[in-house]
């Protein structure tokens, strides 16, 4: 399927934040909002940043978007494309581009409030990165306070209407300029927006509404996965006080711990193997290591030393999508490290047994080492 690239759509690498996306969002749909752009492409290129912004924006679409390329999930495979919400109702880019204009006019938007990501590390031994598993992580995080619900208040009748703005969150504020008096709409200061105040504050959380808390988070690590890549688990970041509020992500970047035999590139796995150089002459079995227990190749007689074998489907499982990578074995032929008088003697018995035709690479670099 043609798979659209959102994060080059909004210039951001594919690491980007949350603020660095919307950030990027907000710049490109000023630049190409067709009230404010009138040129032919504009619009095309203004639904384009959207799509690319409903996605990326969304905590769920955008884990299914960077595992499986498509918003939808696995399920969204062969539909081909975008299938997202675009146009539709609960859309978070109609609303920010609300933001953005009433931003312009000086209208005060309504932000909801956001919690902070947590980011932490998860040490993972090679089979664990490979086969996936499940681990727990340690976090401390803010978490909206049990007693108070996140009001701030020792009780119901503790948490009031702000009497400044009988609720409303806003306030009218006269000033004296240069053109005269203007009146502007601005938040509240007594309630800070919020149009309720504290009267009693909650003992629990000294009224902030929110308590850190150390906890443990279970985490389903995908079969695949491998150094420096971070696994998102939306809304397991600092909670809001505020109940409308999106709590953060945790952000879990891995590392994964080297095997002793077994080198990763990707999902190919490589290992030098060594069979004495008699395997080599002769032939036999060398054994070799995978993920699953070992297993063993068959060493052809007069098999040259660095002969490459390559074992199909035995590397790591793919991350994405279906099948995995091989392991390609390296073998080299050892030498002995010291030889009994009687074995060189047979050696040489051997050296002079053999034709010098017997070896085509020694002869032609000695040819071209000649001329
Ligand atoms: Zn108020
Ligand atoms: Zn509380």
């Amino acid at each position: 399927m043609a798979n659209k690239d959102y994060y080059s759509t909004l210039g951001v690498g594919k690491s980007a934040s949350d603020d660095e996306i919307k950030s990027a969002y907000r710049n490109l749909a000023k630049k190409y909002h067709p009230d404010l752009n009138k040129t032919p492409e504009a619009a095309e290129k203004f639904k384009e940043i959207n799509e690319a912004y409903s996605v990326l924006s969304d905590k769920t679409k955008r884990a299914n978007y960077d595992q499986y390329g498509s918003a939808d999930g696995p399920q969204g495979f062969g539909g081909g494309g975008f299938s997202g919400g675009f146009g539709g109702e609960g859309f978070g880019g109609f609303e920010d581009i609300f933001n953005i204009f009433s931003g312009m006019g000086g209208r005060r938007a309504n932000v909801r409030e956001e919690g902070e990501d947590i980011a932490t590390n998860l040490v993972l031994t090679f089979t664990e990165a490979a086969f996936g598993c499940e681990k727990e992580v340690q976090i401390t995080r803010k978490e909206r306070c049990p007693d108070c619900h996140g009001t701030g208040a020792k009780s119901n009748s503790d948490y009031v209407t702000c009497p400044e703005c009988n609720g409303s969150g806003q306030m009218t504020y006269t000033q004296q300029t240069l053109f005269g008096m203007t009146r502007t709409v601005g938040v509240c200061k007594n309630c800070k927006g919020k149009g309720k105040v504290v009267k009693e504050k909650c003992p629990n959380c000294h009224g902030s509404g929110l308590k850190t808390v150390t906890t443990k988070i279970k985490v389903k690590v995908p079969a695949g996965i491998d150094n420096e890549q971070v696994i998102r688990l939306n809304g397991e970041g600092h909670q809001t006080a505020s109940n409308t509020g999106v709590p953060g992500d945790l952000r879990i970047s891995i590392t994964v711990r080297p095997h002793a035999l077994l080198v990763r590139k990707g999902f190919d796995l490589y290992i030098d193997a060594y069979a004495p150089i008699t395997t080599l002459l002769l032939g036999g079995k060398v054994e070799i290591p995978t993920l699953k227990g070992t297993t063993t190749i068959d060493v052809a007689p007069l098999t040259q030393s660095n002969t490459k074998y390559t074992l199909k489907g035995k590397g790591v499982k793919y991350l994405k999508g279906f099948g995995s990578g091989d392991i390609i074995v390296t073998l080299k032929g050892e030498m002995p490290k010291d030889l009994d008088k009687s074995s060189i003697k047979l050696i040489k018995e051997l050296e002079s047994n053999i034709d010098n035709k017997a070896y085509p690479k020694t002869n032609n670099y000695k040819k071209k080492i000649d001329d």
